[in-house]
């Protein structure tokens, strides 16, 4: 559907902000983020979300780290300088849009 692909194009945005803000709180990982999102009913698969955490670290908005839990490696992802950078200037938009169309 038309609208549909419109609105996930419009959510990937918001996705992003949502990482930046959580990862800058403390380490976030993949299925951890994918519950986060859903919380906020977000219908997003690993399969989606797996590319925009590795794209995010290439582009230097988040920093990886590996850590071995009970045998597995996990990647967990911070909010790096730049990406507080981004953060705080997408949530001044996310902020100035939000006053202008709630009503
Ligand atoms: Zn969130």
């Amino acid at each position: 559907m038309e609208e549909e692909k419109i609105l996930r194009k419009l959510f990937l945005g918001f996705i992003h902000i949502h990482i930046l803000h959580h990862a800058k709180e403390h380490p976030i990982y993949g299925s951890w983020m994918l519950e986060e999102l859903r919380g906020h009913g977000y219908s997003i698969s690993s399969g989606t979300l797996y590319p925009i955490l590795h794209n995010m670290e290439e582009e230097a908005l988040l920093y990886k780290e590996e850590k071995n839990v009970g045998g597995k490696i996990r990647k967990y992802y911070t909010t790096t300088e730049k990406g507080n950078v981004v953060l705080i200037e997408a949530r001044k938009k996310a902020y100035e849009l939000f006053k202008e169309i709630k009503d």
